[in-house]
């Protein structure tokens, strides 16, 4: 197999996932002057802080406002260049249903989102970094010092220093190719199956005229239905927008039944209970798209206090970060996670 990079091996650290964790490891670790290079299976960055275009109109189809109590992460929220933000979004919340993240709503919790969607947050962060797209990862393995990464496609890159940077399952099924023996990785892999516990999201997205009777709020939890986790008033980010566009999320347990139906069925389900609840016009949008997040977030109570770093022979060492590994879960998880990972590795003598 050919390796991707000139150099090999890649003479730092290559970061695999280019979600908000990956971004925040691989940006701190640049900052310390280590030579990065994120791979990502995505065509673009973030992960499920995910927006597409739509019509020429952004929609956040994953999370849908970024919030956090913790004063550098606000920070980072409030610095990005060039991007519309809307602070204290959403303000009108209808339903007493729970949020995807429970703390979203705790008094000492702010909330942002972007005119240009979410996506704004990973793009600056991924400013000036080495990222390498439509990348697939499928394979890990332990080469003497080095660890090697086999590539969709047939390429490999090697490193020193490897970090996942994925939901839990993910990155489990590239650590679980490893073979037995090794009593650290083996601490992480028991680790990373008590942790692994991800619940999958479908969603709508259902694009209207804009002359429909548009909702008052922002974003409804509904309290009265097993199908509905929430509806996202997308559009009403949008300066302009051509489309009333509202992102339907289904609930966990709802999801997880229903996933291996055809999506012409699910969608129909998701876009009845919107219209039993929220109006019949609900029933008739101009157009749809789907995702279904099959690793869409994790129900909180389940994290680690701090990413995961094995040391293998020679120096050869593997980071684990993401949401799981912060307290909270969600994006301020995921970027904390990033960063105190960077800040580890950062410690040992790379290269
Ligand atoms: C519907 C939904 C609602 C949510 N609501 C909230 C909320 O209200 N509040 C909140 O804080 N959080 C919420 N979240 C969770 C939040 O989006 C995540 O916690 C956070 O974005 C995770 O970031 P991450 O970097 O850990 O992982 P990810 O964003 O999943 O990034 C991992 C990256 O790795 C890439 N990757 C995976 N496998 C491979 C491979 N083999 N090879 C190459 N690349 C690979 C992926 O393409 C992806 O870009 C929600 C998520 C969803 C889906």
């Amino acid at each position: 197999m050919n390796a991707i990079f000139p150099l090999d091996p890649h003479p730092g650290v290559l970061v695999v996932g280019a979600g908000i964790a990956g971004l925040a490891c691989a940006r701190d670790l640049a900052h310390r002057g280590i030579p990065v290079t994120l791979l990502d299976r995505g065509r673009g960055v973030g992960g499920r802080c995910a927006t597409r275009r739509v019509d020429g109109q952004p929609v956040d189809h994953g999370v849908a406002f970024l919030h956090g109590s913790d004063p550098a992460f606000l920070d980072a929220l409030h610095s990005v260049p060039g991007a519309t933000l809307l602070e204290g979004w959403p303000s009108r919340v209808e339903g007493t249903g729970a949020p995807c993240q429970p703390d979203a709503f705790a008094p000492n919790e702010r909330r942002v989102a972007f005119a240009e969607g979410v996506t704004a947050f990973p793009k600056m962060m991924v400013a000036g970094l080495d990222a390498r797209l439509v990348t697939t990862v499928v394979g890990l393995h332990a080469e003497d010092d080095l660890w090697r990464l086999d590539l969709a496609g047939g390429g490999t890159a090697r490193a020193r220093t490897v970090v996942l940077a994925m939901a839990t399952e993910e990155t489990l099924a590239l650590v679980d190719g490893l073979p037995p023996g090794d009593l650290e990785l083996e601490g992480a892999r028991h680790l990373l199956r008590m942790v692994a516990a991800s619940v999958p999201c479908l969603t709508v997205i259902a694009g209207y005229p804009t002359d429909v009777p548009a909702p008052a709020w922002d974003v409804a939890f509904p309290e009265t239905s097993s199908i509905l986790k929430d509806v996202v008033h997308d559009s009403a980010k949008r300066q302009d927008p051509r489309w009333t566009v509202l992102v339907i999320q289904a609930a966990a347990r709802w999801s997880r039944q229903h996933a291996g139906e055809p999506v012409a069925s699910w969608t129909q389900s998701l876009l009845s209970e919107g219209a039993r609840l929220y109006g019949e016009w609900v029933a008739h949008p101009a157009w749809t798209q789907v995702r279904h997040w099959q690793f869409g977030r994790i129900e909180s109570g389940n994290e680690l206090s701090g990413p995961l770093v094995v040391e293998g022979a020679g120096g050869r060492t593997l980071g684990i970060a993401g949401e799981v590994f912060a307290e909270g879960g969600g994006v301020q998880a995921a970027w904390t996670s990033g960063r105190l990972l960077a800040a580890r590795l950062a410690e040992r003598t790379i290269g």
